[in-house]
């Protein structure tokens, strides 16, 4: 009888597992659902880590162990709202069954991680199909069996020490997620070479600006989102990038007309952006986003696409006349630059040195949103107008910050 007693005290603590652990896969899966809706916007938490740990009030640490774990699990959506494969979804459905402990999803997530994408259906497949009737330390000494035989260059499995069920973290990854407001996402993990190199391009970016605009007082968090910003810019100007079906990447906007040439109404980014018609009007006028015009109709207007593109020649005039961010006071080289028209292409203006100024991203945006002018002075250089707020007499400012060419003098 009391032999009866301990089976059934058994299986009751089994049974009581099962619960246990799919309530937790459950709590993983909302967190994901939470974080894809937006936790901010539901929450006011800036994570849903940071949400996990006061709603369970558990250490900050296993909240993150409990999102890392349900991430790896859940499957979300790339950039496009196309759906990214979670590492290991069938994992997830069997810790949704409650049949896998905790220290064997970290295990099988692990490996998972190493595999490469073509192997991962098979190796998942192997390793839940050994958990059904093996510990997690015997499954981890398989993933290690698995991930020799894939790369039978890389490390040896270190067979002495079989225990080891850490999983190994993995080296690089990077989660970009734009959510329902419009605010985008960016989350990941970097080896140590790679974050050092991150670090050196945006700490040079992020300097603080010195220019005739005022002080910059911008926290460095806002100064590294716009380093950010404008590492992208540096990176889809550069001539390396590979091209997708024989053009460089860019983004679609779809405005129309008449609101781009008043800067009013709203414009269609990518496939689900909305941005306004006054931001497609900037992005629009060194063509960094190519705009699809559309008339009244929504039919699309070519506008005479190659004669509002800066051609490379002229582009390189510019260079040579502006050597860099022509606002009064900016350090900006030129490669951080883009070509404003002063008169906007869409107003009928020409692509041409007499219509163009080099400018960079901040002083760009300034000048189309602001007070301040520009124009090309009688010696052909540019000059500009502070808003009257700044100088009631409204004196003609240049920038005279960047050293001369050496042949030019
Ligand atoms: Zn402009
Ligand atoms: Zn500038």
């Amino acid at each position: 009888m009391w032999k009866a007693d301990a089976v059934a005290l058994a299986d009751r603590i089994s049974a009581l597992l099962t619960v246990v652990r799919s309530a937790e896969a459950e709590i993983g899966a909302l967190l994901m659902e939470i974080e894809s809706r937006g936790v901010m916007e539901l929450f006011g938490y800036r994570s849903v880590g940071r949400l996990f740990e006061h709603l369970a009030d558990v250490p900050k640490a296993a909240a993150e162990n409990v999102v890392k774990r349900a991430r790896a699990l859940t499957s979300s959506r790339n950039l496009d709202g196309t759906p990214i494969p979670a590492v290991a979804p069938t994992t997830g459905a069997a810790a949704l069954d409650g049949r896998l402990s905790t220290p064997m999803i970290d295990t099988i997530v692990g490996v998972m991680t190493q595999v490469p994408p073509e192997h991962r259906d098979n190796a998942e497949r192997d390793l839940l199909s050994f958990a059904e009737e093996a510990g997690h330390k015997q499954v981890a000494a398989l993933g290690a069996r698995i991930l020799a035989h894939l790369d039978p260059d890389g490390t040896e499995p270190d067979t002495t020490e079989p225990d080891t069920t850490e999983p190994a973290t993995p080296s690089r990854e990077l989660s970009l997620r734009r959510k329902r407001s419009g605010v985008w996402e960016l989350q990941g993990r970097f080896d140590d070479e790679t974050g050092a190199r991150a670090s050196a391009l945006l700490d040079s970016l992020a300097e603080r600006r010195r220019a005739d605009d005022g002080p910059d007082f911008r926290s460095p968090q806002e100064r590294y989102g716009d380093a950010f910003s404008d590492a992208i810019d540096l990176a889809l100007n550069s001539p390396d990038l590979p091209m997708q079906a024989g053009e460089r990447a860019h983004v679609m906007v779809a405005v129309s007309l008449e609101d781009l040439k008043s800067g009013v109404g709203q414009a269609t980014l990518g496939d689900t952006g909305r941005i306004s018609a006054a931001e497609a009007r900037i992005h629009a006028c060194d063509c960094q986003i190519i705009p699809a015009v559309l008339g009244g109709k929504g039919e699309p207007l070519d506008l005479g696409r190659l004669r509002r593109l800066v051609s490379p020649g002229l582009r390189r005039a510019l260079y040579l006349r502006d050597r860099g961010c022509a606002f009064p006071g900016c350090h900006r080289p030129p490669r951080h630059c883009q070509g404003h028209h002063i008169r906007h292409w869409a107003d009928g203006g020409p692509t041409e040195l007499g219509n163009l100024v080099l400018m960079c991203g901040h002083h760009h945006r300034l000048l189309h949103r602001s007070g301040w002018q520009v124009r090309i002075a009688a010696d052909g250089l540019p000059e500009f107008f502070p808003p009257v707020f700044l100088d009631r007499r409204r004196k003609p400012r240049r920038n005279n910050l960047h050293e001369p060419l050496p042949f030019a003098a």
